[in-house]
C-alpha cells in the first residue's frame, strides 16, 4: 500500500510516516502543496493523507484539482479542530474521510483501511460482532437467529459501533457520524439512542455487546 503525505508539521508528519511504516506501508512524505499536488499528479498512489493548511498550495485546492482531473485517488483530509468549514468544503469537493488533529495513528490507520476498502469496490456487506450480524444491502440486523427491527438512526449507530469493535467511539465522534457535524454538546442524544439500541440488541442475550466506557464514549466489544 502506497501513501502519499502532504503535511508541513515535520513532527506530525515524521509520526504518521513511523506509524504508517510500521504497518508495513509505503509512504511519501511531502512539507508543501505545490510539491505535494505535482507528486500526487503525476504518481500512482493508494491513497493521500492531505493537510488543509499547506505551505505553496492549499490542502482544497489541491483536492479540487486533483477531482476536476478525475483521480480517483482516495483522500483523507487533515483538519484542525477550528477548521469546520474547510471540513465540510472538502467532504463536499470529494473528500473520502477526514480527521481532526490531534488523532492517534491507529485512527488513521483503520480510516486508510476503510477508505481503501470503498476505494476497490471490495466493501464488506456483512458486518458480524459476535453473534450480532448487521447486513448492508438488505439492512437486516440479527443477534443471533432473532430479527431486530431498528431505525434508520438506530441502525446508523449500530453501524458505526459495529465498523470498529473494540474502538471507543467519544460522543462527539458519535453525533458528528450519526446527526450531523454541529450539535448541542449538552444534549444527551447520543445516551437515548445507546439506551433504545441496547435495549434492542443487548437486553436479551447473555454477552452484552455496547459497552460503556465511563467519561468517554461507547464501543462495540472487542472479537474474542
Ligand atoms: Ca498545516
Amino acid at each position: 500500500m502506497k501513501v502519499l503525505v502532504i503535511e508541513d508539521e515535520r513532527k506530525i508528519a515524521s509520526l504518521i510516516r513511523k506509524g504508517l511504516e510500521a504497518q508495513g506501508f509505503v509512504v511519501d512524505v511531502c512539507l508543501r502543496g505545490d510539491e505535494g499536488y505535482a507528486q500526487a499528479a503525476a504518481r500512482p498512489y493508494d491513497v493521500l493523507v492531505l493537510d488543509i493548511m499547506l505551505p505553496g498550495r492549499d490542502g482544497l485546492s489541491i483536492l479540487r484539482n486533483l477531482r476536476d482531473r478525475k483521480v480517483p485517488l482516495p483522500i483523507i483530509l487533515l483538519t484542525a479542530r477550528n477548521e469546520l468549514n474547510e471540513r465540510l468544503e472538502g467532504l463536499n469537493l470529494g473528500a473520502d474521510d477526514y480527521l481532526t488533529k490531534p488523532f492517534f495513528i491507529e485512527e488513521l490507520i483503520a480510516r486508510i483501511h476503510a477508505v481503501t476498502r470503498r476505494a476497490s469496490g471490495a466493501t464488506r456487506s456483512i458486518l458480524v460482532v459476535g453473534d450480532l450480524t448487521m447486513n448492508l444491502l438488505t439492512r437486516e440486523v440479527k443477534r443471533g437467529e432473532t430479527a431486530l427491527e431498528l431505525t434508520p438512526r438506530e441502525f446508523s449507530l449500530l453501524e458505526h459501533l459495529m465498523r470498529s469493535p473494540g474502538r471507543v467511539l467519544t460522543r462527539v465522534q458519535i453525533c458528528e457520524q450519526v446527526w450531523s457535524y454541529d450539535f448541542d454538546p449538552g444534549t444527551n442524544l447520543v445516551e437515548v439512542y445507546v439506551q433504545r439500541l441496547r435495549k434492542k440488541v443487548d437486553a436479551d442475550a447473555a454477552v452484552k455487546l455496547i459497552e460503556t466506557i465511563r467519561g468517554v464514549g461507547y464501543r462495540m466489544k472487542a472479537q474474542a
